[in-house]
């Protein structure tokens, strides 16, 4: 299908094939008949799918169709609302790159600035605008925002929303939306409550679902390190200093952890800057474009700070940490697979993580292929399912200093067969023996599990039985 069969206006084409896009992603094709026909749309879609031109095109589409409002200044006619400042810059980019040829005005406002430029573009008059919850309450308290003529509702990725503890915010603005709209909800995952949310507040949606969670992982080149904790940080370092670790985002638990990260780098002679909820947004977007220009190769980030972060050629996500929240594990790694492409990961596992080790793999249905013959294996009182490797017993000052090696294959090299791995005992675990293999070359033919499948079977209208929240 071509960005023409879905009956885009010429400027919305233009835009898009200005972007290099050359046809729509399956969220772009599933929603932007629905959402251009005016219907209530459930999307059960992450970040990466090109999900945000699956909403912003069709909807500026029907703005441009219904023609300007009257009255001497722009009303706001589409509020987006998102859970963290960076998805809502990147939204507000994306409504302004889909829509150059337009002239539609749009604003973004979230915490941690100042007001008075967001005050100012909302006095000035904007047809769109797209906002963090926390901020938005707070301006329309003090009385800066109407909603007399919205006509479209956007609630991107809802269940970040819920996780992050914006949910009664979200239902404080819900509160105050005219109820004749269009609403389009959004959420990578489908908790129950979100899924009460979504019957509240849509109205006989639609609902598109794409590349679920689970099938995302499979896509991914993933490699796992059991590793005691001390040593996460002589591993990192090892394995930083291949250079073809391009452009890697490691991911930490906490924001200290992501700062002593950056520091411990920095004594190995590796730069790297972190991304986390307690920098300024200056220091966050300044970070983040220097990332995303390559004079950083590593960004270290929490979750939170990360989502929405929208990088091409990530070439490594490290996860120093592993998620307490598994779904979290598959945003994480999908962030080296943006729009199609395959990406690599690295995991790291120490004893106690095992527990969130065992809900990831049940999550994404396989098994993460471990490198088993690295440097800083597991010490005696972690021996595990990973099988003892020649260099397990090594003392671990002798192998910390062993120099990394720089010596690679290509992919799909290096790695033992399945046939010849030693079994592991956690049961059909591919195994990596040569740590080398894993920065450059897939670990393994497959994961040991079924993968597959992924959480498929549900589908059709929903029937949304009337609107709460001030309906
Ligand atoms: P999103 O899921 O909206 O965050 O989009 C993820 C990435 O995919 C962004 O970098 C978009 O620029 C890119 N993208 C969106 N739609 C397409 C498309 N049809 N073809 C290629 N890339 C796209």
């Amino acid at each position: 299908m071509r960005f023409e069969d879905l009956h885009l206006i010429e400027p919305l084409i233009r835009a898009v094939h200005h972007e290099g896009y050359e046809r729509p992603t399956p969220i772009q094709e599933q929603a932007i008949p629905h959402v251009l026909a005016g219907r209530d749309l459930l999307g059960c879609a992450q970040t990466g799918t090109g999900k945000t031109a699956a909403f912003a095109l069709p909807i500026m589409q029907r703005l441009v169709a219904a023609g300007p409002q009257k009255g001497p200044q722009r009303p706001i006619r589409v509020l987006v609302l998102s859970p963290t400042r960076e998805l809502a810059a990147q939204i507000g980019e994306s409504f302004a790159v889909y829509g150059r040829n337009l002239g539609l005005h749009h604003t973004v406002v979230f915490g941690g600035v100042g007001q008075d430029a967001q005050t100012k573009a909302l006095r000035r008059g904007v047809d769109i605008l797209v906002a963090t919850p926390g901020r938005l309450l707070d301006l329309m308290q003090q009385g800066f925002i109407r909603y007399d003529h919205l006509e479209v509702f956007v609630l991107d990725e809802a269940d970040r929303m819920l996780d992050m503890g914006f949910i009664h915010d979200v239902r404080k603005v819900i509160a105050k939306l005219p109820t004749k709209r269009q609403t389009l909800l959004f959420s990578a995952t489908m908790p129950a409550d979100i899924q009460a949310l979504s019957k509240m507040i849509l109205i006989n949606p639609v609902r598109v679902e794409v590349t679920p969670v689970a099938t995302t992982a499979e896509k991914i080149d993933q490699s796992l390190y059991f590793v005691d904790k001390g040593n996460k940080r002589a591993l990192l370092v090892d394995l930083l200093n291949d250079p073809t670790l391009t452009r890697a985002l490691v991911f930490s638990r906490t924001k200290h952890g992501a700062n002593r990260i950056v520091e411990q780098l920095d004594k190995a002679g590796i730069p790297s800057v972190a991304i986390h909820g307690n920098k300024s947004q200056n220091a966050r977007e300044r970070a983040l474009a220097g990332f995303k220009g390559g004079e950083t190769r590593v960004l270290v980030a929490t979750d939170i700070a990360a989502r929405g972060i929208d990088v091409e050629d990530i070439s490594h996500v490290i996860n120093y940490d592993l998620p307490e929240v598994p779904e979290t594990y598959v945003h994480r790694i999908g962030r080296t697979a943006r729009a199609g492409a395959s990406g690599r990961s690295i995991s790291f596992c120490d004893n106690e993580e095992r527990i969130y080790l065992a809900d990831i793999e049940r999550l994404i249905r396989m098994k993460v292929p471990v490198v088993s013959d690295h440097p800083y294996p597991l010490g005696p009182g972690g021996s595990r399912s990973a099988p003892s490797a020649p260099s397990r017993h090594q003392p671990q000052h002798q192998s910390r200093h062993r120099p990394p090696t720089r010596q690679h294959a290509p992919r799909n090299t290096h790695v033992a067969p399945p046939a010849s791995s030693t079994p592991a005992p956690s049961g059909g675990r591919p195994v990596v023996h040569d740590h080398r293999a894993s920065m450059v070359a897939r670990p393994t033919g497959g994961g040991g599990g079924g993968g597959g499948g992924g959480r498929g079977g549900r589908s059709g209208g929903g029937g949304g039985r009337g609107r709460g929240f001030g309906r």
